[in-house]
Parts: C-alpha cells; sequence; structure tokens
C-alpha cells in the first residue's frame, strides 16, 4: 500500500506531457485514485498520562482544559482533516 501510494504521488506530482513526463490523463488519474486513498480522518490518540493528544499527521496537541468534545473540535488544525478520537 505504501509503495502503491509512492508511485501515485509520483505520477501525480509530475509535470504532464512533453519532457518525458505522464499523459496528462495519467497525471489527473492519480491524483484522483490519491484522493480516493488517503485517509480522510486524522486520528489523535489521547495519552492519559501526559494529558495529550498525538495526531496521526505527527503532531501533539493538549487542551486546558476538556477533551475534543467539550473544545468543540472537529477538525485538526494542522492537516485539515476530520479528527477521530481513538482510545490508546
Ligand atoms: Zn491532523
Amino acid at each position: 500500500m505504501k509503495a502503491l501510494l509512492t508511485q501515485l504521488q509520483y505520477i501525480a506530482d509530475s509535470p504532464p506531457t512533453g519532457g518525458g513526463g505522464f499523459h496528462s490523463e495519467a497525471v489527473k488519474t492519480a491524483r484522483a485514485a490519491l484522493r480516493a486513498l488517503r485517509p480522510r480522518f486524522c486520528r489523535w490518540t489521547y495519552d492519559d498520562l501526559y494529558d495529550y493528544f498525538s495526531t496521526s499527521c505527527k503532531h501533539e496537541f493538549s487542551f486546558n482544559e476538556g477533551g475534543l468534545q467539550e473544545n468543540n473540535v472537529r477538525f485538526c488544525h494542522h492537516c485539515g482533516k476530520r479528527v477521530k478520537e481513538v482510545k490508546a
């Protein structure tokens, strides 16, 4: 799966046609596939011991008070995806 994403990313990032690039349709398809395959959620895992969340987009965050619900957090402020709370 990781290799597939890497391949798709390579095609999606390449300049379309000319200079050995991929056909523009291939680039378009790769971009669409990437959007469909990428996780749509940012998973926030709560750390009980140190009272913070670690996010699947590789950030850490803690609230002064309460958790996700209490603070009305629905989207990750780092990656913009919808937040999904995960029990550690
Ligand atoms: Zn995130």
